[in-house]
């Protein structure tokens, strides 16, 4: 009796050892048919099958581990039926009703009843969804940063490397079981080794340190540029533990932004310089500043200018300029004209950029040396750029060398062109300059020249007339004689006008200051000018207070005469001349007012300059030098002159001097 209680209470326990199983347990007889399962199987099928009635297999759907669909005959719990035998740790894949999948592990036994029948199955399902999809998580992660091309470290809170991925070995060269292990500070260079504290400091507080831009060094030594990221790494309960760290080589992208910004620069320089060299007008300075600039942008140690030029017979010889070289240095080069290198560049305009000369087919083939002669400036790289006319001629050469190889690059020579073309026009300018201002310089000469032979028979004319005209004279001689005079007069003011021009070029044009009172003077030229012109009335606004000036009084008194004579040449259908005089604390002021053929806009400013005249008075004698003597003496009192005028209605033409000197 005892016994049988005892059997009834262990088959209870084990019933509910299998009802309470987190496994999914079922069992079928031997069509397959539902005999028991557990509310474990229900939870992992997703409904509630009816014993007896439902298959095991009904609403299943079966797949391979890798995807593939398995057929239900292929699968463990029918081989267990059809073969009577154990299969066991099978994984397979189940689709669910609401299509979501299981992956488990299925261990199909068949059972037999007391007799030793085969009487179905018993079928354990294991879920094992979860941990393969953690471990799937994992692989994919792990693959991930394997297959990064970034840097994937970890290192704990001492800054031990713990985990080190194949970027990471490409970018720093250290393989993984060199440093793990290590102190990530063998990647740091020494004078940044505080970056690490920082980045230590920040990630034990549980900060992120993101984009940070750094340098790094790899095993060879070599410093790179990186963008760093350093997150805190935490245990299962949240505690710090260390940090990743992903370096991403960020060379390429510092190359790509160094090269916009050089090519940004490039072009301001080229504008600038442009600008630079064709303002510049004397050939030597332009030479100059060409070699200097590209000297400079080519990185280049010395550089050269040699220019084609000819001297005053015509004969070609070369001028050179020089940078980052002495000429003492230069000299030894001889002058490389007719080298099988040189030659080109000045012959088919071609540009040879080589990145060790001396390894150059061309090189070595000259007599008498075959290379470099001793104390030669040392040159492996070298660049030469033709400097080209707008006509197609080659004017020049600019030549780069430096003593270590492969430094001039395209860019470089690509700036170069740029720089030599507008070299090229700048130069075509200033020896157009050069020749007009030869030209000018001849004429100058001539006129200073010419004035002073003028000036010596004209008075000796003068002289003798004045003699004649002391002598009684009949009325016609001596009304001839008086005209003679007058034109004499004429002709010496002429002739000292040039002189004066011809002093102001040579800087020679002297004044002598005195205090005098410019009301008293402007008085005495109004007596003096009725005699000379009977043609216009000459009206005087007066000040009515004297007008103290420092100044030459006679220059003055030819800046006054110069205006007067003006407003009554060209003022021919009047007959009326104003002068005002105006005086304030700071300067005086005169002014002369005419009625005549005024001045067009355009003309205005021009007519100070040297022997400029107005169209439309070609019938009205004289040089063009009056405005531009009287201009020259007032600036060089510091005062001011302008004019007023409507073309047509009259003119007004006032200078200012500093009152009382200044
Ligand atoms: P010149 O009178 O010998 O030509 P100036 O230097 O004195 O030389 O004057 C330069 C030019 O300025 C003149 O040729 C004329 O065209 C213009 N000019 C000078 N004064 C007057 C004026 N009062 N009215 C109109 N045009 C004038």
């Amino acid at each position: 009796m005892q016994d049988f209680v005892d059997i009834d209470k262990k088959n209870k326990q084990y019933q509910s050892l299998i009802e309470d199983s987190p496994l999914a347990i079922y069992t079928s007889d031997q069509d397959g048919r539902l005999t028991y399962f557990n509310p474990a199987a229900v939870q992992l099928w997703g409904r509630v099958p009816v014993i007896g009635e439902d298959f095991w297999s009904g609403p299943w759907r079966i797949h391979f581990p890798d995807g593939r669909p398995m057929n239900l005959s292929d699968s463990p719990m029918a081989k267990a039926l059809q073969q009577i035998a154990r299969f066991e740790n099978q994984e397979i894949v189940i689709e669910r009703p609401d299509q979501t999948f299981k992956r488990l592990l299925v261990f199909a036994i068949p059972t037999f009843d007391d007799q030793g029948t085969f009487s179905g199955t018993q079928n354990t399902f294991v879920d094992i969804t979860a941990k393969t999809s953690y471990e799937t998580k994992q692989s994919v992660l792990s693959a991930i940063v394997e297959s990064s091309d970034d840097a994937i470290i970890s290192k704990d809170l001492n800054g031990i490397i713990s985990s080190w991925n194949q970027g990471a070995q490409r970018i720093f060269g250290y393989t993984e079981t060199e440093v793990i292990g290590k102190p990530v500070s063998i990647l740091i260079p020494t004078e940044r080794l505080k970056e690490e504290d920082n980045i230590l400091g920040q990630i034990r507080q549980g900060n992120k340190v993101k984009h940070f831009e750094t340098i790094r060094m790899t095993k060879m030594g070599k410093l790179i540029p990186i963008s760093l990221t350093v997150s805190p790494v935490k245990d299962v309960s949240g505690n710090i533990i260390g940090a990743s760290k992903i370096a991403r080589d960020i060379t390429e992208q510092v190359e790509a932004q160094a090269s916009i910004k050089r090519n940004a620069q490039n072009l301001e320089l080229l504008n600038s310089i442009g600008k630079v060299i064709l303002e510049q007008l004397e050939v030597k300075e332009v030479l100059q500043q060409v070699t200097d600039v590209t000297t400079q942008i080519t990185g280049a140690s010395f550089g050269a200018f040699f220019y084609n030029t000819y001297d005053d017979n015509g004969e070609a010889f070369m001028l050179y300029t020089l940078s980052g070289a002495s000429s003492a240095q230069f000299e030894s080069l001889g002058m490389p004209r007719h080298t099988a290198l040189f030659k080109p560049t000045f012959s088919n305009s071609e540009v040879i950029r080589v990145d060790d000369v001396t390894m150059d087919s061309r090189y070595g083939k000259n007599m008498p040396l075959f290379g470099m002669p001793s104390g030669h400036l040392d040159v492996k790289s070298y660049l030469a750029v033709p400097v080209v006319s707008t006509s197609g001629e080659v004017i020049g050469g600019l030549l780069f060398g430096h003593p270590e190889v492969g430094q001039f690059r395209a860019e470089h020579e690509d700036l170069v062109e740029s720089i030599a073309s507008q070299a090229a026009i700048a130069l075509e300018n200033s020896r157009l300059f050069e020749e007009i201002k030869t030209m000018s310089d001849k004429k100058d000469e001539f006129i200073a020249l010419a004035s002073h032979e003028l000036k010596t028979p004209l008075t000796t004319i003068k002289g003798y007339l004045q003699l004649l005209a002391k002598k009684k004279q009949d009325r016609v001689n001596a009304l001839f004689i008086e005209k003679t005079l007058d034109q004499v007069a004429k002709l010496n003011a002429l002739i000292a006008d040039l002189l004066d021009v011809s002093k102001i070029e040579a800087g020679k044009l002297q004044f002598n200051l005195e205090h005098f009172d410019l009301r008293l003077l402007l008085k005495e030229v109004m007596e003096t000018f009725p005699y000379t012109y009977k043609t216009h009335k000459i009206i005087f606004h007066d000040a009515n207070e004297p007008a103290i000036v420092y100044a030459d009084k006679q220059r003055i008194e030819q800046v006054i005469n110069n205006l007067l004579t003006n407003a009554i040449k060209y003022s021919p259908a009047a007959d009326l001349v104003e002068i005002s005089l105006f005086k304030d604390a700071e300067v005086v002021t005169v002014r002369v007012k005419d009625y005549g053929i005024g001045l067009k806009e355009e003309h205005k400013s021009k007519i100070f300059t040297r022997f400029y005249r107005a169209d439309g008075v070609v019938n009205v004698s004289g040089l063009g030098i009056g405005l531009h003597l009287t201009k020259e003496i007032i600036d060089r009192h510091n005062g001011q002159i302008g004019v007023e005028s409507t073309f047509g209605v009259g003119s007004e033409f006032y200078f200012t001097l500093p009152a009382n000197g200044g």
